[in-house]
């Protein structure tokens, strides 16, 4: 075993991370809904396509929706019940998808996959993308796809930063599953062929860090609390000093970075034999009764959760999926969860910044505050402006769409809003020959 500190980063930013609101809370299982909604896309890639007709019957882990190309994932019931619709829903976040809407029969009946014939490197990797298994830190890639690198790497990275406020599920689970959390690390370096093992934990989580000292074999690198740490390009440079140069993925410097609750999901996949059919994220702000960490069926009403967790106050202003830095606002509670959840927030007036943004005034800050050294003033005038080959040229495509240039932002600019514009503009511009 051994424990280091990271390398020093200089850019990023110091944000309030107000986790003290759910870090005690262990992990809460929540009743399963009476009806579940298991979205088709919830990952990088194309669709899953349903695989079950209105009127079946269905058991929890029973395959829903097949993965329809080599970048896509396999999706599963979170309950047993009856298919009673398939159907486009329009989230909310704003988004159109099929789902397959699943009525509970509350006679929890599941399957399993088989005993894995081996734990030979391929068989693992195959077992993985059978899970339907995805990037559960938010990005949602395949995870077998990442499993399987052009090139042999040298280092597994585990993202165990989790740096947007108020989150803490990661960090509960490294608590609460640290087993499950190691079992599933050395599956993966062994499907990936690797012997070494890197875990990079924020200083403000000495408890787990505490929690993983005992595993000889690990090398835990401490890093320093500053947002975004968890960025795989940030992460990557603080714990090996390797630079991911721009337009580069990490397997070019011979890495693969994985979250923790995704090597949960690999353990439960490989030694448990099940697919990925629930999730654990936080619940929290100053709106909620009751903040809290809660595990749930894929596909879960994010109403049922709220009333979980007691009901939000007469103050609520604002519902959030994801942190409060790179999440999403709701524009209605119609919305259900997705393998990549990580949270949902419930926000006061107080806790969001106004945006009543006035001219910029050319200080520079968010150049100064932007980690990928990007100048997000020029890229959002370009973006404003309808100039999307200059958005470009500025480097809008390696936008990480982190929030930290809007942060301090002085004229309160939606900086982030109009580089991730800029950037569909950029990629549906490319997809039409343009
Ligand atoms: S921080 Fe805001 S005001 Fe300052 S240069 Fe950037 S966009 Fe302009
Ligand atoms: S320009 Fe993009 S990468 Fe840079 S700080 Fe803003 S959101 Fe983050």
């Amino acid at each position: 075993m051994s424990i280091r500190k990271g390398k020093n980063y200089p850019y990023g930013i110091h944000v309030k991370d107000n986790k003290q609101l759910t870090a005690d809370a262990p992990i809460e299982k929540i009743t399963a809904p009476e009806t579940v909604y298991v979205c088709m896309s919830q990952h990088i890639g194309a669709p899953a396509i349903p695989c079950v007709n209105v009127g079946d019957k269905v058991k929890k882990g029973q395959m829903v929706g097949e993965a329809s190309g080599a970048i896509s994932a396999n999706v599963f019931a979170s309950v047993s019940g009856e298919v009673i619709a398939i159907e486009d829903i329009v989230n909310g976040l704003g988004q159109k998808a099929k789902y397959v809407v699943i009525k509970n029969d509350f006679a929890d009946e599941e399957v399993f996959f088989d005993d894995i014939c081996d734990f030979e490197p391929s068989s693992l990797v195959e077992r993985i993308r059978l899970a339907g298994i995805v990037g559960l830190g938010g990005a949602g890639f395949p995870t077998a796809v990442k499993l399987s690198p052009k090139n042999q790497l040298d280092a597994l990275i585990i993202n165990g930063a989790e740096c947007e406020p108020y989150l803490t599920c990661d960090y509960r689970l490294m608590l609460e599953r640290t087993e499950d959390i190691y079992k599933g690390i050395k599956y993966t370096a062994r499907a990936l062929k690797i012997n070494k093992i890197i875990f990079g934990i924020e200083a403000n989580k000495p408890l787990a860090i505490k929690a993983f000292e005992r595993f000889s074999d690990l090398d835990i690198v401490i890093l320093k609390k500053q947002y975004p740490m968890g960025s795989e390009k940030h992460l990557i440079y603080c714990t090996t000093g390797r630079k991911v140069p721009l337009g580069k993925m990490p397997f070019d410097v011979g890495v693969c970075v994985q979250n923790v609750k995704t090597m949960i999901a690999c353990y439960e996949a490989i030694e448990l034999n099940k697919p990925l059919t629930s999730t654990v994220f936080t619940v929290s702000g100053m709106a909620v009764n009751e903040p809290k960490n809660i595990l749930a069926p894929i596909g879960t009403p994010v109403v049922d959760i709220v009333k979980h967790c007691g009901g939000t106050l007469e103050e609520l202003e604002k519902v959030v999926a994801g942190g409060p830095m790179m999440g999403k606002a709701l524009i209605n509670l119609n919305h259900y969860t997705r393998k990549t959840d990580s949270g949902f927030l419930c926000l006061k007036a107080e806790e969001i910044s106004p945006l009543n943004p006035t001219n910029c005034i050319n200080c520079g800050t968010c150049a100064k505050n932007c980690p990928m050294r990007l100048m997000p003033m020029y890229i959002e005038s370009f973006a404003l402006a309808g100039d999307f080959a200059n958005a470009e040229k500025y480097g809008a495509m390696n936008c990480l769409e982190c929030g930290s240039c809007a942060y301090n932002c002085p004229a309160k600019r939606a900086l982030v809003q109009s580089i991730s514009m800029a950037k569909n503009k950029i990629k549906e511009m490319k997809k039409n020959g343009k």
